[in-house]
């Protein structure tokens, strides 16, 4: 019989959710406005520190949104962290606008401030300055928001935090998502919490929340016939499923402090480990660790990480390669990228592990075991050649 399959990060729910839900039907609100919406709003407000937040059907179109806020369009540039998943930067396409890719630094595997500080310098020395900066909190660690929110100002280009991995996740005792002029988050079924399906937008401006309210409704105008006079999205969240974030929001500390002890178990196991390096945590911060990441050197730990996944995959256990940067993605071919060597070497090497709240104590020794093995039998085969 094969072991029971070990997944990356699936769905975890608790206890409230279903009686949510149930409230939802009871009372007849199966549609995208009702008062879990309201309610789960207010919550997440209090749980990240943000005045105003709107509820979306994905953390994609919160960042459409966002981008639609700020007046991006055709001709802009965006500068945006290259190594995410493609959904941080398909809303600039989706705006028929340009990215601009840049590189991570080692410390915190996030956009780097001096690459960023280049890119400005060298835009506004040719008198066009991009239209917004896109940073992603990366895995769930914060990228260093003083020292890009500082360039941001000095050159007046408002910044968007990506925020989708990393709800719970501080920097100097801030949430992220909240420095920057507009925030994202996530509630897909692999992230933190999730709502099935769902993303939120967070800023400090009462009018840009009501106009991003006013875009995710279609657009319409105040009156008693269907009047408009914008472009709009249907985008709203449905109340059916802010029942189930409300439930998840109530544990995220305990989903966050989960993810935590996955990833002090793995270092402490295998941090040893000849050619394993854990992702670094940065000073400035704490990271929720929404995903374990490492990165395999192959002549120390003598196979490389496509062998290990490999060796993982043999035994039931799903793990993943780093994000590929998006300079590389075949979707962006052309696409200009300030450095790139970071976030392609990470890519090359980056392991993620299973990571998921709900990861028993006996599943994390068996994914453990599995890549001490992988080193004693790659050390092996080594000495043998
Ligand atoms: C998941 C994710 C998104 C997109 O969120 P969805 O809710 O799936 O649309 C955006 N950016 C990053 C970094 C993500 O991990």
């Amino acid at each position: 019989m094969s072991p029971k399959p070990i997944l990356l990060s699936p769905p975890h729910l608790g206890e409230a959710e279903l009686e949510y839900v149930k409230q939802a039907f009871a009372t007849n609100w199966i549609a995208p406005v009702g008062p879990h919406i309201d309610a789960f709003e207010a919550e997440f407000c209090q749980a990240v520190g943000s005045p105003h937040a709107v509820a979306v059907s994905s953390g994609t179109a919160a960042l459409h949104l966002a981008l639609r806020l700020l007046g991006v369009g055709p001709g802009d540039e965006v500068l945006c962290s290259t190594l995410t998943f493609v959904a941080t930067a398909n809303p600039i396409l989706y705006q028929g606008a340009t990215p601009v890719f840049i590189d991570s630094d080692r410390t915190s595997w996030n956009m780097d401030p001096n690459l960023l500080e280049a890119a400005l310098a060298q835009r506004a020395r040719r008198g066009t300055l991009p239209k917004a900066v896109i940073v992603v909190h990366l895995y769930g660690q914060s990228a260093d928001l003083d020292a890009i929110g500082d360039l941001c100002d000095r050159y007046g280009v408002p910044l968007i935090e990506d925020a989708a991995e990393s709800l719970g996740a501080t920097y100097r005792g801030r949430a992220t998502g909240t420095v920057g002029r507009i925030g994202i988050f996530s509630f897909n079924g692999n992230k933190i919490i999730t709502t099935s399906g769902g993303g939120m937008l967070v800023t400090a401006d009462p009018a840009l929340a009501r106009q991003a309210q006013f875009l995710a409704t279609q657009a319409r105008d105040p009156a008693p016939h269907y009047q408009h006079s914008q472009l709009g999205y249907n985008y709203r969240l449905s109340n059916v499923l802010a029942g189930i974030g409300r439930g998840q929001l109530a544990v995220l500390k305990e989903r966050v402090a989960a993810r935590r002890r996955n990833f002090a178990a793995y270092h402490q196991a295998l941090g040893t480990l000849p050619g394993i390096s854990f992702m670094p945590e940065a000073a400035y911060g704490t990271a929720t660790r929404w995903l374990t990441c490492l990165t395999v050197d192959e002549t120390a730990f003598g196979c490389d990480r496509d062998t290990l996944r490999l060796a993982l995959e043999a035994a039931q256990i799903e793990s993943r390669p780093v994000w590929k940067p998006l300079h590389l993605q075949p979707l962006f071919a052309g696409c200009e990228v300030v450095g790139g060597a970071v976030a392609a070497d990470l890519f090359r090497r980056g392991l993620c592990l299973p990571s998921g709240s709900g990861l028993l104590p006996d599943e994390l020794e068996r994914v453990i075991s599995l890549v001490a093995r992988q080193y004693h039998l790659a050390r092996a085969a080594t000495v043998l050649c």
